[in-house]
């Protein structure tokens, strides 16, 4: 089962998470042990080799993958996103959008290799634009028999070290366009790196420039411009598939403050008690939260419940991470703010859930923007995607 294989993983990570933070290196090992395990397989359909993994088996999976290194958890989770998404596109569901069979094809292909032991990056984010598709400084334009794309990526977990890239860029022939294509590595995608972060130091997160030219069956869905539609109506993957990330960041900040305190025989004064008991119950509604989302997207995706769902999860698991840590340092003492100490980690890695979109002010808004009555999707201050 995936989620005990996960489980298993986790100490092995959490051993080696400090190395990896402190050097801002890639999780080479972590990622060998997630191959091996068949993890990259995890959102692949099972006639395609994979374990068939819907949402909330994966929240569950990231869950205890973060509990190990939140870094780690969080490539993997760009990984679970593009061939979550892939996989969510149904022989049914490209029936009624008219996608080409060659587009069934390619994502088919995508997907075994997966279960085979590849992994893919995602390369939207911009500097500037963030991950507003809309705002994407990327163009592509067609060729002959392929697309030509290029651009400037920043914040690619695990930069250098992918299978291949999901690349979102707007066409320069329509710009309201946007499309998503899959890359591979070499020539034409090269990496600079740009990562020296305050947390999640190991996901990696360089600058990736692409000047290259890919084939048909590299643009995802084989039909131009789908990218925005399906963040619109399909956002679990964009907007919550961190929350279960950092809801086990913000446990693993928990577990560590509890050996902590325990070690030092401080578990007998009322503050650092009660500090320990509110984590634990804010962690707890947290989780509670993100798996009612992930148990929706499953039973219900892209209701309008789903949704609000998506939403309050990663603004709850955001805000509780970076609070949570917070507290734990402090209920655990100056000596956890070594730089080595799990709980410095932690509270660096945690402080990266509310700033990774959509933000915990983005979140909130859309909430408010429904709450009161209006269009979340189109009432923001700034267009969300
Ligand atoms: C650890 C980590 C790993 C990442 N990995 C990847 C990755 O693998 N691939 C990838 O593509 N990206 C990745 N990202 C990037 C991420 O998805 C964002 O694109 C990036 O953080 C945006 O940064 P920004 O500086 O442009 O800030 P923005 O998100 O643009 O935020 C700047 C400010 O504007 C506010 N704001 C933003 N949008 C709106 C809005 N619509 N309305 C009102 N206010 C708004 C925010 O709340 C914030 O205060 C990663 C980010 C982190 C932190």
């Amino acid at each position: 089962m995936s989620v005990d294989e996960a489980r298993r993983l986790a100490p092995r990570f959490a051993a080696r998470a400090a190395e990896h933070d402190r050097a801002g290196a890639f999780p080479v090992d972590d990622f060998a042990d997630l191959r091996r395990s068949g993890l990259f397989g995890l959102m692949v359909p099972t006639r395609l080799g994979g374990a068939g993994a819907g949402f909330a088996q994966y929240a569950a999976v990231a869950y205890e993958l973060a509990r190990g290194n939140g870094a780690t958890a969080l490539i993997f989770n760009m990984h679970a996103s593009v061939t979550g998404a892939l996989s969510s596109v149904t022989d049914e569901l490209a029936d009624a959008l008219g996608l080409p069979p060659e587009a069934l094809a390619a994502r088919d292909r995508y997907l075994r290799a997966a279960a085979e032991g590849s992994w893919y990056a995602v390369a939207m984010s911009e500097r500037g634009a963030g991950s507003r598709l809309s705002q994407m400084t990327t163009m592509y334009e067609k060729t002959g028999d392929g697309y030509h794309i290029k651009g400037a990526k920043a914040f690619c977990s695990g930069a250098g070290h992918a299978d291949a890239y999901l690349v979102a860029a707007r066409s320069s022939a329509d710009p309201t366009q946007v499309s998503q294509f899959l890359v591979p590595p070499g020539e034409g995608l090269t990496v600079e790196q740009t990562w020296d972060s305050l947390g999640m130091r190991a996901t990696g997160s360089n600058d990736v420039h692409v000047d290259v030219t890919v084939p048909e069956g590299a643009l995802l869905g084989g039909v131009e411009g789908l990218a925005l539609v399906i963040a619109q109506l399909a956002p679990h993957w964009m907007v919550a598939s961190y929350a279960a990330v950092y809801v086990g960041v913000a446990r693993a900040a928990v577990d560590a403050a509890v050996e902590h305190v325990n070690a030092r025989k401080l578990g007998h004064l009322p503050a650092v008690r009660s500090r320990i008991g509110r984590a634990d119950a804010a962690v707890s509604a947290a989780h509670l939260a993100v798996m009612e989302a992930a148990r929706r997207v499953d039973d219900q995706p892209g209701d309008a419940e789903t949704n609000r769902w998506v939403w309050r999860a990663k603004l709850l698991a955001g805000t509780t991470a970076a609070d949570v840590a917070a507290s734990m340092l402090e209920a655990a003492g100056t000596s956890a703010m070594r730089r080595g100490h799990p709980l410095e980690r932690l509270y660096r890695d945690a402080r990266a859930g509310s700033l990774q979109p959509a933000t915990s002010d983005v979140c909130a808004d859309w909430l408010g923007v429904e709450a009161l009555g209006g269009d979340p999707d189109s009432e923001g201050t700034a267009p969300r995607w």
